[in-house]
């Protein structure tokens, strides 16, 4: 049976690059009628934070996966935590120390750090080195005793069979082999206070829960000699592996760092921006795999019946916000008028720009607003730079909208305009758009040279969306004031 899971540390918020491993989980999952899971590994205890786990579940539900066995929803594998499964761990521990495939170790951190100086000094690779070398099994069992009257706590380390091979078949990067001579030494399975590291939890917990593949990124490709080491010691078969290739950004093409500022890689910071899930899946979705053919825009019913882990990429994948803005745009312009009124009018309020709880009247106006922007906006908080100008009193106007209203023609259309909009009934679009024909018709200007004025005295921009509709947001007032300012 198909089994995969998305197995989060909860040391914040939902990353661009875990959501992707997490989608392509899931596809992978759905495709083929198999289980989705979710474990939560909160086994390095000083690096979760209060709510990781919470907001990463959130946000993952925003993006619209739903998952078969997990922390919330229970299972038959449970606990889905590993922080819960303490029980589980220790007599796999036990069993590996009596069978002398892993054993304790006291050196100190301090020692440690002075190992790998030496050895850094010599010019050679950090590694452990083993601290019982050379000694008899006496020698060794009063090394432990002298450690242990001393007080001291030690870590249990996994023995590192010597020069031999680790090799599997990766769904993504094809052949992968690691010497086990290459790997730094006798590895941490075990912490000073009994916990388990990572590379042995997860062994444990991908075997418990009948895990047949295992898809994650790239940064853990150095991990997985260790886990089939711990595999075959315990005599378990190992799922298959896809490793996917890391996230680069396409400004630098430097690998995308969590710590830089300039890219937004929290599924968190796209959604308070307004952007819509569907196209935030839509998008992750491409960063390394992509569908036969041109078309990149599909729901997600199509995607996973489309889903090939065969065309996961095994080059960088390249993060193009430009690219994300563009789909966005595409689902924004086909989204419900309703779901993009909802988004932007929360935008609208955390922008200053409508008050907190508006009237009917300013949520009329506000909707008008939106559906005049709405197939331009690549996502919603946008809405606030674009129609600035229905929101603030525009600068004056210079520059080349300064010259294109100056010549003869201007003044003359904009004193009919302002003649005929004082006594406009009802003040709407419609009625704005006759007006500027019946100006047409009368004064035989027309063109650029009859909307241009018009567009530039009322909202000082020489783009914007539909003028008439633009006149009348703005209001009779405001428009009146503006034109008479443009006229002196
Ligand atoms: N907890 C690991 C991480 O957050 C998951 C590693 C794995 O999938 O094996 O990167």
């Amino acid at each position: 049976a198909i089994r995969v899971r998305y197995a989060p540390s909860p040391t914040g918020h939902l990353h661009i690059g875990n959501a992707r491993t997490a989608i392509f989980n899931y596809l992978f999952a759905r495709h083929n009628k198999g289980k989705f899971i979710i474990r939560i590994e909160d086994t390095d205890t000083k690096r979760n934070v209060a709510d990781g786990e919470k907001s990463q579940l959130e946000n993952l539900k925003w993006l619209g996966l739903d998952w078969d066995e997990g922390p919330d929803v229970g299972g038959d594998f449970g606990p889905y935590r590993q922080s819960e499964r303490n029980d589980i761990y220790k007599p796999l521990l036990q069993q590996l120390l009596d069978e002398g495939k892993a054993y304790e170790s006291y050196r100190t951190e301090e020692q440690l750090t002075a190992d790998r100086e030496a050895q850094k000094a010599r010019g050679e690779m950090p590694h452990y080195e083993y601290e019982y070398e050379g000694m008899t099994d006496e020698q060794k069992q009063q090394a432990i005793a002298d450690a242990k009257a001393k007080g001291l706590k030690p870590v249990i380390r996994f023995r590192v069979p010597k020069d031999h091979d680790y090799a599997w078949d990766d769904i993504v990067k094809g052949n992968v082999s690691f010497n086990s001579d290459t790997i730094g030494g006798d590895f941490v399975i075990a912490k000073r206070d009994g916990t388990p590291t990572y590379n042995f939890a997860v062994v444990v917990d991908d075997h418990m829960m009948r895990i047949s593949h295992v898809f994650r990124g790239d940064d853990h490709v150095a991990n997985t000699p260790k886990q089939l080491m711990i595999y075959e010691a315990f005599g378990w078969k190992a799922p298959m592996f896809g490793h996917m290739s890391l996230i680069i950004s396409a400004d630098t093409g430097k690998k995308l760092s969590k710590r830089d500022e300039s890219v937004l890689q929290f599924i968190e910071q796209y959604r308070n921006l307004g952007y819509l899930p569907d196209a935030m899946f839509n998008f992750i979705l491409l960063l390394g795999w992509s569908p036969v053919g041109e078309d990149e825009i599909f729901n997600k019913k199509q995607f996973i019946k489309m889903y090939d882990e065969k065309r996961l990429s095994k080059s960088p994948a390249k993060f193009d916000s430009k690219k994300l803005e563009w789909i966005n745009n595409q689902y924004v312009k086909e989204a419900d008028d309703s779901t993009i009124m909802d988004l932007a009018l929360r935008q609208l309020i955390k922008g200053g720009n409508i008050p907190e709880n508006p009237d009917t009247k300013t949520i009329e106006w506000a909707r008008q607003l939106i559906s005049l922007y709405k197939r331009e906006m690549s996502y919603m908080a946008q809405i606030n730079d674009m129609a600035s100008v229905f929101f603030q009193e525009p600068e004056e106007v210079s520059g080349d909208a300064l010259d294109e209203i100056s010549n003869d023609t201007a003044p003359v259309v904009l004193k009919e305009f302002l003649d005929r909009i004082q006594k406009l009934n009802p003040f709407d679009s419609v009625e704005v758009f006759h007006t500027i024909k019946a100006i047409q018709k009368d004064t035989g200007i027309k063109g650029r040279k009859l909307w241009m004025p018009i567009r530039i005295a009322v909202t000082h921009e020489m783009h914007g969306p539909e003028l008439p509709e633009s006149v009348e947001l703005v209001g009779r007032d405001k428009a009146i004031q503006h034109i008479k300012q443009t006229l002196n």
